[in-house]
């Protein structure tokens, strides 16, 4: 085991997995971080802070990376390990993703439980604005996290594992003097004012919610939590290119999160955004001082109505939000490599755009083998043990 000490700048999903993975194996690792997500009140004036934000579905939706199969399967895993030791918030949902044309089937059709495609659901089953619409696609077992359970979880299972929390904001001329000879960098938008970064233009796509409180769960006859992505023909819902955008729907225990949208922008200086391409459709609703695209409300109505008999209106008690997932650009976008700065190592794990809580646990594991020499199966177990030894310990 590994006693020297560890830094992880920022305290959103990856610096806190990855640094509680660190710590489950036996390192002594402590955060930095300039925000922490349970002393922020308004959400929204914080939009780069994108831990505030997720849905968070297991999906590797809006992310690029070389490396998306292996991190994604070794993270999804995890996740259904930690599903069957209760771990709190993780729920098991059927997925539907709905298109109102032919699409081909997704490269991650392949690592999803149980996919199938609509062909073999009954028409009624299938999440759509009216019976007689012809819709395609496919539906998948996911795990979904439950944010307001599952983020407060992971951090309190860290704090309880010995490791710290230290809120302040690290300048780039302070790497040097850190105290310790590894640095793992997890700080998402502030990445690119504390370490060059090859990319020039850091992309970002803007994404708004809606969460309707105490709306029930949408399960179907079989009792499964049902959620979806539905995507209309671009004349309904499109951006500026005219490429069709999707809304989307995950019931949570204290309601409904409903998306979305993909506006893409850029990072600028100030790691504020530009605006590159807006959302086409400029009819929005106004809530909570926040521009929300009518088809949020519109689609998701038509879908929840026709298919689930729920009601969904703008008169409800809803609350909007607005955050920006860090894709960096589209090549491959996630960084997770290392490079040696005064001497010290320095591990990036930032740019998961629409995908770090997917991605989270494969992040960390995959870092924590280049730190820890330790057999994957071998690594995978001892953290189990020990998260085991410690949520048993909580309980008795
Ligand atoms: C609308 C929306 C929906 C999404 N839905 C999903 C989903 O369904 N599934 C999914 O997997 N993902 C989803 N995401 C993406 C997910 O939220 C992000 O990928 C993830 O939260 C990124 O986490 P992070 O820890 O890398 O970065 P962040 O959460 O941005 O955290 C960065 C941290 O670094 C700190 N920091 C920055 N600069 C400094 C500095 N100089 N010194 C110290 N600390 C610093 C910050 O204070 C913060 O704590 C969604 C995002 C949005 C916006």
């Amino acid at each position: 085991m590994n006693s020297e000490k560890i830094i992880i700048i920022g305290g959103g999903v990856s610096g806190i997995t990855t640094a509680l993975t660190l710590q489950l194996l036996g390192c002594q690792t402590e955060i930095y971080t300039e925000k922490k997500a349970e002393n922020i009140a308004d959400k929204n004036t914080h939009p780069e802070f994108a831990s505030l934000f997720p849905s968070a579905s297991v999906i590797p939706h809006s992310v690029y990376s070389n490396q998306l199969e292996e991190l994604f399967q070794s993270s999804q895993s995890f996740f259904y390990e930690l599903r069957k030791r209760s771990f709190p918030g993780l729920t098991l949902q059927k997925h539907f993703e709905v298109f109102e044309f032919e699409k081909d089937r997704p490269e991650y059709g392949d690592w999803m439980m149980n996919f199938n495609s609509l062909e073999e659901f009954h028409p009624r089953e299938i999440p759509r604005r009216s019976l007689s619409q012809d819709v395609y696609g496919w539906a998948f077992d996911c795990i979904f996290a439950d944010w307001p359970l599952y983020f407060p979880g992971l951090i309190t299972l860290y704090k309880e594992s010995g490791g710290e929390i230290n809120q302040r904001k690290i300048q780039k001329r302070e790497i040097p003097s850190l105290p310790a000879d590894i640095i793992i960098n997890c700080s998402g938008t502030g990445s690119p004012d504390l370490f060059d970064d090859p990319v020039e233009k850091q992309m970002i796509l803007k994404g708004h919610l809606l969460h309707k409180p105490e709306a029930s769960l949408i399960t179907n006859s079989n009792d499964e939590i049902i959620s979806y992505n539905y995507t209309p023909k671009a004349s309904i819902y499109s951006d500026s290119s005219g490429n069709a955008c999707d809304v989307y729907c995950y019931p949570r225990k204290d309601g409904w999160i409903l998306g979305g949208s993909r506006e893409s922008g850029f990072l600028d200086n100030n790691d504020s955004e530009t605006e590159d391409s807006p959302i086409e459709n400029t009819r929005a609703y106004k809530i909570d001082s926040l521009d929300i695209p009518s088809a949020v409300i519109d689609l998701n109505q038509e879908i929840l109505n026709t298919t689930f008999g729920h009601s969904l209106e703008q008169s409800d008690k809803l609350s909007a939000l607005m955050g920006y997932r860090y894709i960096r650009n589209k090549e491959n976008g996630l960084r997770l490599d290392h490079e040696t700065l005064d001497g010290k190592t320095v591990y990036h794990n930032y740019g998961h755009g629409g995908a770090g809580v997917t991605l989270s646990w494969g992040c960390a594991i995959h870092l924590a083998n280049k730190i820890i020499s330790l057999k994957r199966s071998q690594m995978q177990s001892t953290l189990l043990d020990r998260l085991e030894e410690i949520m048993f310990d909580k309980k008795t």
